[in-house]
């Protein structure tokens, strides 16, 4: 087996293989121009699901009113339903401004469950909570503990403590659920048990990321998700919020609002998309959902460069892996956000980790031209992603009148994926038109006038919080 010279660069490229990283390049790539545009038509978008008439981003309405004042109290469960793990917590919040303390344990998330029925998805969730109290609580006498429960997909709440799932997102696909409370079912399994629990809060991850980035920076003011979904949530004053007017509520109230910008242009008016993008949305269990989430999340990162490849290969006038069998290479979903990851880590003078990965993953030599081609294609999914996700960012900012903001974010792909953070910060630069950062002087990192940075732990932490100032509300009458 030959490996792959250390020597060479585009220069000793064929000219079809040129072209074709120039016609990928021209695809996925957004320039500050049409940044700007997007962000324009996202902040209209925003305003229209706020109105009565709603649009296509659900900005939903929380019932988290307002932020945290840092001293809240008590002990509390959470869990986290999230894509790859079930996430059972326990937090103790003392009496000291911005403390906590937190147990937890993690249990895997079969699979299966996630196409499977919903009777067995709440015994599993169910059982998992059983368990963390039989061993933390062992032989306690309980009272029943509350609970934040982060159930992280789009849900209407007319109370904090019920929530309708309005559609499932990132690759679940369980019948019976859509269209129905979530609460009701998932009570009955505890209560089956006899587990002493009572659901106090039902969130989602960017609210809970919001509330608890909060609870320690007072200039926190967006929750985001980048991670298998693609998700924020920021405070708004209740007069804004054109769909519950009808209930007349303090128009100075603040309330959280659940985006669920992942829907941002369902309507396909203005995002770049290319064929490969239309494709995941049409083999996906939910097509003509989440438009934006598949273009950017990192569910679907994988799965784009894998069907560029693929593609590549079949159209032929490339000649991409010519002669070799791809058939590993042709399984949908077989390829993660880390398998990208690894291509854009590793050293372009010999991207040999790239050769090895695909040897060993998929059965694949790639050639020197053909691994350059990869990790380009790698480059330039990963930009968008940061990319578009800034204009979310941006809009949410710029409709707000923030000068300057901190953006709690949390998730797989802002934690892990290389460069995210950078790109980003890079987008909203050119999308907002900074000169200079915060102290006046000339921008470099750290100084920028809207920072995202990593958020506290708000599946956990931020349900805690939530239900503390949930439990606090009822015990003030407000409710
Ligand atoms: C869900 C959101 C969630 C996001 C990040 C999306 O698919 O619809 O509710 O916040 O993923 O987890
Ligand atoms: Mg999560």
């Amino acid at each position: 087996k030959r490996k792959p010279s250390r020597k060479g660069s585009m220069a000793d490229m064929p000219g079809s293989m040129v072209e074709e990283i120039k016609r990928l390049e021209q695809l996925f790539t957004v320039d500050t121009q049409k940044l700007k545009a997007i962000t324009d038509h996202f902040i209209s978008e925003l305003d229209k699901g706020l109105s009565k008439e709603g649009g296509s981003i659900p900005m939903n309405p929380t019932w988290c009113m307002g932020f945290p004042t840092g001293y809240e109290t008590g002990t509390f469960l959470a869990l986290d339903m999230g894509g790859t793990n079930l996430r059972v917590c326990e937090i103790n919040l003392p009496e000291e401004k911005g403390e906590f303390d937190i147990i937890q344990s993690k249990y895997r998330m079969p699979e299966e469950l996630k196409t499977g029925n919903a009777d067995e998805l709440w015994g599993y969730v169910a059982d998992c909570l059983q368990q963390f109290i039989e061993y933390h609580h062992e032989g306690e006498k309980l009272d029943k503990l509350p609970l934040g429960f982060t159930f992280s997909y789009p849900a209407t709440q007319e109370y904090i403590d019920h929530g309708v799932l309005q559609r499932w997102t990132k690759g679940f696909d369980i019948d019976g659920v859509e269209g129905k409370d979530v609460v009701p079912p998932f009570e009955a399994a505890l209560e089956e048990r006899g587990v002493p629990i009572k659901l106090t809060a039902l969130i989602n991850d960017t609210t809970g990321t919001l509330i608890a980035s909060a609870y320690t920076d007072s200039e926190m003011k967006i929750g985001c998700i980048f991670g298998t979904g693609c998700n924020a949530a920021y405070m708004e004053t209740c007069g804004n919020v054109g769909k519950l007017a009808h209930m007349n509520l303090d128009p100075d109230a603040e309330i959280a609002i659940n985006c669920e910008w992942g829907a941002f242009d369902n309507e396909h008016k203005i995002l770049p998309r290319t064929p490969y993008d239309v494709i995941i949305d049409k083999d996906s269990p939910r097509p003509g959902q989440q438009a934006f989430e598949k273009m950017i999340a990192g569910l679907y990162l994988g799965e784009l460069f894998r069907l560029v490849l693929v593609d590549l290969h079949e159209q032929g006038h490339v000649k991409m892996f010519e002669g070799q069998d791809i058939s590993a290479l042709k399984k949908p979903y077989s390829l993660d956000a880390s398998f990208l990851s690894q291509v854009e880590e590793d050293a372009f003078e010999n991207l040999a980790q790239t050769h090895d990965l695909f040897e060993k993953e998929l059965n694949i030599t790639p050639k020197r031209p053909e691994l350059e081609l990869i990790r380009r294609l790698a480059e330039l999914i990963g930009t968008r992603s940061a990319r578009l996700s800034a204009c979310g960012v941006a809009a949410i900012c710029k409709k707000k009148g923030y000068k300057t903001a901190h953006v709690g974010a949390d998730g797989s792909v802002f934690n892990k994926y290389p460069h995210f953070k950078v790109r980003g910060a890079q987008a909203l630069k050119e999308i907002l038109d900074w000169e200079s950062g915060r102290d006046g002087k000339p921008l470099k990192e750290g100084t920028y006038p809207i920072e995202i940075m990593p958020a506290e732990d708000g599946s956990g932490v931020g349900a805690a919080l939530i239900a503390a100032l949930t439990l606090k509300r009822v015990q003030e009458g407000n409710t």
